[in-house]
């Protein structure tokens, strides 16, 4: 924004003087200091159990939706080494070229998408961040944005804190929780601006056929749509599954914002390391947002994160082979019991119906915490088409899994409903 387009103090439009006192102001922030498009999203369904879970002893958590496994040991080394080397300035508001080179080889190899690392790619605190910037950059008050749901928990918010419209598409079990090209095109109007795609998904562990995905990307070439698409688990899937970069297929790059980062699979949540993938102009204006609000990412974890690039993929085939062998476990022993599950292909999330016991999820959950001390979130914090079901994450200790199989099970017999 230039100077000349900002409105200072001296340009007071009439009727409204700077400067004049209004007692009903004070007033006015005493009763209500809340933006409004804040107020009407309401807080995480998650939060509320971890504040229980924190004042309790011996509670198995299937709760936190992260890997147990603690950073890679050379990961965590380049960091210290490079405080250790003094590199504690900011780095380029685009993050370190070395990492972006990094980047956009992996994409290229492992997908066969390019993009270039001077002018499309941006490392960002998280893809939390990068999707707080995707949508802030190219949505409009009241443009409409397409969620398939159950859906993670900050997609819809994210959407309404930049003023948009969430308008949510519900996936069932039936169909395993992927959404198809035929159901968005029934939510699209004129004023759908982009569709949010998140599979592997948080919270159903769905993945999207190829060809599904293939056709959705039709659909929003025919609708001129942008994709965001959230692509944090795409290296955990099991069973031989082949992850689709949705960005890969063919017309989607010009119009996909590509999302990832090193959270899930180096483990490495803690560092906040995302990138944000996309055609230059739409990069541009999504890092001028970041630039004003972030400056760049944290500069150790960007060298912690230029290792893991590097040398972590060793690491990540031994966590997924892990998380495969506690899957297929723990999938098996939420079926024996009765917690029907379908098979999730990809992230470390079950999510099993809880139809048996005849509870809301919010009960369940509740009552499972104080009953057997087993922490799991309630379908319904994924949206209202999560009911019915509660979210497991099987990023815990094998024994810990089956442990909490061994609760679940004396659960669900004293309150199976005839
Ligand atoms: N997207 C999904 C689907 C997630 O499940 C999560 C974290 O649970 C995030 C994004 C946030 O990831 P990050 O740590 O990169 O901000």
């Amino acid at each position: 924004m230039t100077e000349s387009r900002l409105k200072t103090a001296a340009h007071t439009p009439p009727g409204t003087e700077r400067g004049a006192v209004d007692g009903a102001a004070g007033e006015r922030l005493r009763r209500d200091p809340v933006a409004q498009r804040v107020r009407r999203v309401p807080a995480s369904g998650i939060r509320r159990f971890f504040d229980i879970i924190n004042t309790m002893q011996d509670v198995i958590s299937l709760g936190v939706g992260e890997p147990d496994f603690v950073t890679p040991q050379h990961i965590r080394q380049a960091g210290i080494r490079s405080l250790e080397e003094g590199h504690t300035a900011y780095t380029s508001n685009f993050g370190m070229l070395e990492l972006r080179r990094r980047i956009a080889a992996h994409l290229e190899q492992r997908y066969g998408v390019a993009y270039d690392p001077t002018t499309e790619v941006l490392v960002t605190a998280g893809v939390s961040e990068a999707l707080d910037l995707a949508v802030r950059a190219t949505i409009d008050p009241g443009d409409e944005v397409i969620i398939p749901e159950p859906s993670y928990v900050s997609y819809a918010p994210c959407v309404i804190f930049a003023g948009g419209e969430p308008v949510m598409v519900p996936t069932s079990a039936a169909d395993g929780f992927a959404v198809t090209a035929r159901q968005i095109a029934a939510a699209c109007t004129p004023r759908t601006k982009a569709i949010l795609l998140g599979y592997p998904n948080n919270p159903t562990g769905a993945a999207v056929p190829r060809h599904e995905l293939a056709a959705i990307v039709r659909l929003a070439g025919e609708h001129d749509l942008l994709i965001y698409s959230d692509e944090i688990y795409a290296r955990l899937v099991y069973d031989g599954w082949e992850h689709t970069c949705v960005a890969s297929l063919p017309g989607a790059r010009e119009r996909t914002i590509l999302l990832n980062g090193c959270s899930k699979c180096y483990a490495m949540t803690g560092w906040r390391i995302g990138y944000a993938c996309a055609p230059a102009p739409i990069l541009e204006a999504m890092m001028k947002v970041h630039q004003y609000g972030l400056l760049c990412a944290p500069t150790m974890a960007q060298y912690a994160a230029i290792e893991a690039f590097d040398h972590g993929e060793p690491d990540v085939q031994a966590m997924l082979a892990e998380y495969a062998r506690r899957r297929r476990m723990f999938i098996d022993g939420l079926n024996r019991i009765g917690l029907t599950c379908h098979v999730p292909q990809g992230a470390f999330y079950a999510f099993p119906s809880i139809r048996i016991t005849g509870m809301s999820s919010d009960a369940f959950a509740e009552r499972l915490l104080y009953e057997e001390k087993v922490a799991v979130v309630p379908g319904s914090a994924f949206g209202p088409s999560g009911e019915g079901h509660v979210r497991m994450c099987y990023a815990t200790a094998y024994e810990q899994l089956e442990e909490a199989l061994r609760r679940l099970e004396r659960f669900v017999q004293a309150h199976r409903q005839a």
